[in-house]
């Protein structure tokens, strides 16, 4: 294979072609350090800048000011629903849960581990095909923190807006985080495992308000203290460094491309192109979402039937259009179009549905 082709993996996930580029030019010296990224240490200058620039980039483009810190940790965000409520979930208090998918399930179930929790509101009984409205939100009485999924995965359903809720609102934005603006400091904590929008596998980014980075009880043990990372800019251990690294590239070309309202453009205009193939299909493609909750990054839709979606998936992967084939849990097919999807993979895989239907439908 010479070229390289539209990749709709839904994580890890494609990354911008500069951003590799960039990276190999430089993997066996970086910086003029005679180096590779690789062999650095993380308690040198070379990997103290990147740090530094990685966690400023972000509060950059998120808007934050210093009352925010950035945290590259490990262990997937699905560390994080466990980490969440180990810090900040005390007995005798509720964390509130707002269900819209396998994800925000997977939350609800760690955090149930350690106390009290409340559904806020769930769309399950719909199948997760839509958001729920700001009216069918019933928060508890006096919830530690409300916990959202801004962008659902695997149903292939986002958050327009966020609600306006009293209480605390942490997210997690695996998905679309930096795939448009929206108020950050709306938020007291916000993750993300970089595999999707922001980098490649190994790293988990929390965007975590200082009182909050802060308050750790000292019962837990220190590596799942977020107080830990946030005294230590997140060097307390080894960091993954390679990951965070590219990071750093992909928030260098995210600046690059105009930030967030920017790409938010883009994003909508490729999505655009997918969607069109759908609606003007005839109900030859169904959209697994309702149209006001479809999302941005994750395009779920269904052929007639199985076969005609296997065949759909192979064809398409013999075009040079791999990662089509919808998660097991909902079945069908999905695209994924993240900030690195070029707008010409959303060209490609548009006229490929549109011939697909032509000879098949
Ligand atoms: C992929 C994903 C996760 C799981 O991430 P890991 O880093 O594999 O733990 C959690 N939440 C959402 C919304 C996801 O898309």
């Amino acid at each position: 294979m010479t070229e390289r082709i539209f990749n709709f993996y839904a994580g890890p996930a494609a990354l911008p072609l500069e951003v590799l580029q960039e990276a190999q030019a430089e993997l066996l010296n970086f910086d003029h350090t005679g180096m590779s990224i690789m062999e650095i240490s993380h308690r040198s200058k070379a990997y103290e800048a990147i740090n530094a620039e990685a966690e400023a980039s972000l509060k950059e483009l998120l808007g934050l000011s210093d009352d925010y810190r950035v945290l590259f940790l490990q262990g997937g965000a699905s560390s994080q629903f466990f980490m969440v409520p180990m810090n900040f979930l005390p007995s005798g208090r509720t964390a509130d849960y707002i269900l819209t998918g396998s994800w925000s399930e997977k939350a609800l179930k760690e955090a149930q581990a350690f106390g009290q929790t409340h559904v806020a509101a769930t769309t399950s009984a719909d199948n997760y095909r839509r958001i729920p409205s700001a009216t069918e939100i019933h928060l508890s009485e006096n919830p530690v923190y409300a916990h959202i999924t801004s962008n659902n995965t695997i149903f292939g359903t986002q958050w327009q807006s966020f609600p306006k809720l009293t209480a605390p609102f942490v997210a997690d934005m695996s998905s679309d985080i930096l795939s448009r603006p929206f108020d950050a400091s709306n938020f007291a904590l916000i993750y993300a495992g970089a595999q999707k929008n922001l980098g490649p596998s190994g790293v988990t980014v929390v965007i975590i308000r200082k009182d909050w980075a802060e308050s750790s009880p000292a019962t837990i043990p220190t590596m799942l203290r977020y107080s830990t990372h946030s005294k230590n800019a997140s060097l307390y251990n080894t960091p993954p460094s390679v990951a965070v690294y590219m990071i750093n590239l992909v928030l260098r070309w995210l600046k690059k491309q105009g930030g967030l309202a920017a790409i938010a453009k883009k994003n909508q205009e490729k999505a655009a192109l997918i969607y069109d193939a759908i609606d003007r299909s005839g109900g030859f493609y169904r959209g697994h979402a309702d149209k006001d909750s479809r999302s941005l990054m994750n395009i779920t839709f269904r052929l007639p039937s199985e076969e005609l979606e296997q065949t759909f998936a192979s064809q398409a992967t013999q075009s040079d259009m791999i990662g089509l084939k919808g998660h097991r849990s909902v079945g069908g097919l999905r695209a994924s179009v993240y900030n690195a999807m070029p707008l010409a993979g959303c060209q490609a895989l548009a006229a490929f549905m549109r011939e697909f239907q032509r000879t098949n439908g």
